[in-house]
């Protein structure tokens, strides 16, 4: 039985099982680090013993330190996340971003299966994505921040400054929920089909995938999150893609993922089936370590 993590800014799920079919899972708020991963340890107790645990984590994180870097969240910045639940539960521990998690939980179970290379997007309150290349996550120095792409902005079509504290105007600061509902004044959840957010919206969406497309070349894009709950956005950023590709490259289709909330979870259970291997700070770590 392997155990997993999705590590959240408001949640950890945390499961214990073998696959969608076959998961016992629990959320704990994510308070301190102290306090959470007291009892996200706890849970493992409970519920274990484990032989591996998987954790996808919001980012960014640093994967060789095993730790979570330059998050806004100033009590998680630099906190050893890794370090502190192999102490405590003396296992094995692979550790990778939640979208990489949810990027490979579909490539198991869910719209990338049986796919060599396709992205996984999630538009919600932020933006991010994981691609898989030739089968295998994309790492890199780091990992992918596909929601920090800078994008063509016009400012005359849409003054919106953008909201990402770091670059402003880059995709998830004019693509994401906290920019919809800056620009527009409501959640984006309110805005009708017809409301010009939404044309908007697959503008933005469809230069991102552009980006993607004419890099990495997927043949599928797996887009979801609480934006893409406005049903009209998928067909609508199909045709924008296929209109910037302008017939010179083939772009791949745009599908909802499959396991919806699950995902990262799942994922994170997949990666718990590496056993911590290609993770150096994966291996059975020990000693007292403070974030
Ligand atoms: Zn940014």
């Amino acid at each position: 039985m392997l155990g997993a993590i999705e590590a959240g800014g408001t949640k950890f799920v945390c499961g214990v099982g073998t696959g969608p079919d076959d998961l016992i899972s629990a959320t704990i708020p994510t308070l301190s680090p102290e306090i959470t991963l007291t009892a996200v340890a706890e849970f493992f107790m409970r519920h274990g013993p484990v032989e591996a645990l998987g954790i996808g984590s919001f980012g960014p994180i640093d994967r060789a330190k095993g730790q979570i870097a330059n998050t806004p969240k100033e009590a998680w910045r630099n906190c050893p996340i890794v370090g502190k639940l192999g102490s405590r539960l003396q296992v094995p521990i692979a550790f990778d971003t939640d979208v990489n998690a949810a990027a490979l939980a579909e490539s198991r179970w869910g719209a990338g299966r049986g796919l060599q290379d396709f992205v996984y997007l999630t538009v919600g309150t932020g933006i991010g994505g994981g691609a898989i290349v030739n089968g295998n996550l994309v790492h890199g120095l780091m990992h992918p921040e596909m929601g920090h792409l800078m994008i063509p902005h016009d400012r005359a079509r849409d003054p919106f400054p953008g909201c990402c504290p770091y670059h402003g105007d880059c995709l998830e600061g004019l693509g994401s929920g906290p920019a919809l509902l800056a620009r527009w004044g409501a959640p984006p959840e309110t805005l009708p089909a017809d409301h010009p957010a939404w044309e908007l919206e697959s503008h933005y969406l469809a230069q991102g995938l552009a980006a993607l497309a004419l890099t990495l070349s997927p043949q599928r894009f797996v887009v979801g999150g609480g934006v893409m709950r406005q049903q009209s956005l998928l067909a609508r950023i199909q045709t924008e893609l296929e209109r910037i590709a302008a017939g010179y490259v083939r772009v791949g289709d745009i599908t909802p993922p499959e396991l919806g909330e699950r995902a990262g979870v799942l994922g994170a259970l997949v990666l718990a089936e590496s056993r911590g291997a290609g993770n150096p700070a994966g291996i059975r770590p020990s000693g007292r370590l403070d974030c």
